[in-house]
């Protein structure tokens, strides 16, 4: 009964041109918003031109970041009260690069979610442990303690309406993708470190990604499984044709 939801990141790709051709290509193809939510996480510059371009399609836009604070003297960020302002219904933050390059800690990405919220729009929330830490085995508790952070003071109302990735930092950009079985039984320690802090109402609601490495040839894979709700795409998002092709699970 959780809506599938398939969300590309462009991460720092395309010039505007491309980004512009993209829309125009993937406009009116996508699958009724009935059977999968479809998004794609665009770099801020391509935000305000891509909403135009899919105002009324069933594509949403996503940002790739934002700063907790909704205006100031913060050079270089982007406020979520501007971002909400054009029509965007997703922000992802805390992905690993994020985390790794420009030193996102999880107590930056909880201020993160509760300003994204105030703001009406829905935070994508990652997590994902380095392959030293899934080769030790503490896979497990690594991403319950991110998820614990990053959770931390939101409402069970607020919680319901999240969506998570979990992206193992080791399939990311790598062709190395987790198993299914893999992803599912992390995207499940996910969903019970949600039923743990706030039930199984909130738990059973909360939508699951997995991200790393997902392609059009494996995305009805991981689709097929239990605790995996959607997935959060970076290379395979690239391309328009490839794009739509991640949404033909549902047929
Ligand atoms: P790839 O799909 O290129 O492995 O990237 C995954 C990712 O980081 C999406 O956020």
């Amino acid at each position: 009964s959780r809506k599938p939801i398939i969300a590309g990141n462009w991460k720092m790709n395309k010039t505007l041109a491309e980004a512009k051709a993209f829309a125009e290509a993937v406009k009116g193809k996508a699958p009724s918003a009935d059977l999968v939510e479809t998004v794609i996480g665009s770099p801020a510059l391509f935000l305000a031109p891509l909403a135009e371009i899919l105002n009324g399609d069933v594509i949403e836009v996503a940002a790739q970041n934002a700063y907790f604070e909704n205006a100031g003297a913060f050079t270089g960020e982007n406020s979520p009260a501007a971002i909400a302002d054009l029509g965007i219904k997703y922000i992802i933050i805390g992905h690993s690069e994020r985390r790794e390059y420009f030193h996102e800690t999880d107590e930056d990405i909880n201020k993160k979610a509760k300003a994204i919220i105030a703001n009406g729009v829905t935070p994508i929330i990652c997590c994902g442990e380095t392959l030293e830490t899934y080769e030790a085995g503490q896979t497990a508790q690594w991403v319950e303690s991110q998820i614990t952070a990053a959770l931390k003071d939101l409402t069970p109302e607020q919680v319901s309406n999240l969506v998570i990735a979990y992206e193992p930092i080791w399939a990311i950009g790598t062709g190395k993708s987790a198993d299914a079985n893999t992803a599912d039984e992390t995207c499940g320690v996910v969903r019970n470190t949600v039923e743990k802090l706030y039930g199984k109402t909130v738990s059973d609601a909360v939508r699951i990604q997995y991200g790393g490495s997902v392609k059009p040839e494996n995305v009805a894979e991981y689709m097929s499984k239990e605790n995996v709700d959607g997935a959060l795409v970076g290379g395979a998002s690239l391309e328009a044709e490839s794009f739509l092709a991640l949404l033909d699970f549902v047929n």
